[in-house]
């Protein structure tokens, strides 16, 4: 088996950079309705906020109020100027998290490529990856991260291997199970790209786990999705999970 591997080269995120438009209400850090966007503002793509979500100031005002609540109540001293706006940061830093709510990963564009449908085509696996992701388990709403490796046989289409990192992001960002997140990534490449194969395959941790409960610190929870020729070709299965055990950030 021959293999088309190309190292991937991490994209560096500057989502902790205020990228959006700010009013300043209060003196805090309130979001204009319909013009924040945490996504990187170098390289801004439509298809990444084409729903943007609306929050009314008031809304915002009030979840504030219950948010100061919740933090007095929970024992935090709001009293020094470290902590005195924390609400408001909590509230921004859980709403840009959440932002993978605002793209639209149908409108993510392929271009088309050369593929002959022989040995060649069929065998030339990429892989890219590790790609970090952040998300918010549903349960919890408390973070998982980690590393998601890629793998497809390209047939008439590929991407651009920027947007591999935006499809994880843009739906890692979002509440979500770890299995949910690997399927969809999954069958959204399926979809744009109709290639001859995917794999997806994720490896996280889970601070609801960590912090609390059971605190389980060393465990990490792994999950593979594999579509099309990846079902029932075990060398490329195996070729794969090879290739991503090479890479393991943490092993
Ligand atoms: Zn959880
Ligand atoms: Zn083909």
């Amino acid at each position: 088996m021959r293999a088309a591997v190309f190292e991937y080269v991490k994209y560096m995120s500057v989502n902790d950079q205020p990228s959006a438009k700010l009013l300043e209400i209060r003196g805090g850090l309130i979001p204009e309705p319909g013009r924040v966007s945490s996504v990187d503002p170098e390289e801004t793509t439509p298809w990444e906020q084409v729903s943007p979500r609306r929050i009314e100031t008031a809304h915002w005002l009030r979840f504030e109020d219950y948010m100061r609540e919740i933090f007095d109540a929970f024992g935090m001293n709001r009293d020094t100027p470290a902590t005195k706006r924390s609400p408001e940061r909590f509230l921004k830093a859980l709403y840009d998290a959440t932002a993978g709510y605002e793209g639209d990963p149908k409108l993510l564009t392929a271009f088309p490529t050369e593929c002959r449908c022989d040995a060649d085509c069929m065998l030339a696996q990429i892989i890219e990856g590790p790609i970090s992701f952040y998300a918010l388990c549903e349960h919890h709403a408390l973070p998982f991260h980690g590393f998601a490796n890629v793998g497809y046989v390209a047939h008439e289409r590929i991407i651009g291997l920027s947007k591999l990192t935006r499809l994880v992001r843009l739906f890692a960002r979002r509440f979500t199970v770890q299995e949910r997140l690997g399927v969809q990534i999954a069958d959204a490449l399926a979809g744009i790209m109709e290639p001859h194969g995917v794999a997806v395959h994720l490896q996280a941790v889970h601070l609801c786990t960590q912090m609390r409960g059971v605190r389980e610190e060393h465990s990490k929870t792994v999950t593979s999705v594999w579509r099309r020729g990846y079902t029932d070709n075990a060398e490329l299965r195996r070729e794969f999970l090879g290739e991503v055990r090479s890479r393991n950030p943490w092993a």
